[in-house]
């Protein structure tokens, strides 16, 4: 159905929720994917389903706040398959919390991993797509990236941050062939609010779980971005559940 056949795509965050259904999707319509995260485990069952559909996948163990590792799995891709088409720039957390709550440890990680884990990621595969004059990079932001709530502070500056750094993309490698594309997801059913660790915060996300989307909804937006013509830049999608407000 999708038009990804032999597009060889990185997906970071791929142990889990939008990363795993995206990995699934695209590997069942022919993408060659390269899995990253940190839980091997988790990426060792995938890579083994994806085979068992007769898809091909390879992984590596992948902190992504770490600019060597980011850099190793970039050159993985192409010793492997010769070239990156994709980067999906989706790896996570989302630790929410009030400012006055003082948790400068997940301050810290969110910039981490939500920014910094994606400009590594930028800075990893430009060379080879600018080399290719052709690529194109998926960045998740989120509808957070768009509007800010009560204790979405740090996390919503990571997603502004996400879509302005991508904007910024996209005007930088037009010439060079390279398209851009932010994701922003509302509620998606994920493990991401395991993440936050203010409880009265995770219940009223939880709460509002029975109306979040299935991961493999965004999977097929993602999907979608990839499959228009290379002269064809889907620059942004927005992805609700139709009764989130
Ligand atoms: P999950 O928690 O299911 O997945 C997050 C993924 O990120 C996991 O695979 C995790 O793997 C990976 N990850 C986290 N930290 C690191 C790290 N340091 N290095 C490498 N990988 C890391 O959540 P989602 O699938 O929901 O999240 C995917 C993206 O979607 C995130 O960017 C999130 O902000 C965004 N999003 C999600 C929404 C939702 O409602 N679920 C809404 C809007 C945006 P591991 O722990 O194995 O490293």
């Amino acid at each position: 159905m999708w038009n990804v056949k032999d597009k060889v795509v990185i997906i970071t965050g791929a142990s889990s929720g939008i990363g795993e259904a995206a990995a699934k999707l695209l590997a069942q319509n022919g993408a060659k994917v390269v899995l990253a995260a940190r839980r091997e485990d988790r990426l060792i069952s995938l890579k083994r389903t994806i085979e068992e559909q007769g898809g091909a996948a390879i992984y590596k163990v992948t902190d992504i706040s770490s600019h060597p590792e980011v850099e190793d799995l970039a050159r993985l891709a192409v010793d492997t398959f010769g070239r990156i088409d994709v980067l999906v720039n989706n790896a996570g957390i989302m630790p929410l919390s009030y400012l006055h709550e003082k948790k400068v440890s997940e301050w810290d990680q969110m910039i981490d991993i939500n920014i910094k884990g994606v400009l590594y990621g930028i800075g990893a595969v430009l060379p080879y797509m600018r080399a290719q004059k052709r690529g194109h990079i998926i960045n998740v932001s989120s509808v957070t990236g768009h509007i800010v709530r009560k204790s979405w502070a740090v996390y919503s500056g990571t997603k502004f941050a996400v879509r302005a750094i991508t904007e910024a993309l996209r005007q930088e490698e037009a010439e060079n062939n390279i398209r851009t594309t932010i994701i922003c997801p509302g509620g998606v059913m994920t493990e991401l609010v395991h993440t936050v660790s203010n409880a009265e915060i995770r219940k009223d996300i939880e709460e509002s779980m029975h109306r979040a989307l299935p991961a493999e909804a965004i999977a097929n937006s993602i999907a979608y971005a990839i499959s228009q013509p290379e002269s064809t830049a889907v620059n942004e999608i927005i992805v609700r559940p139709t009764s989130q407000e």
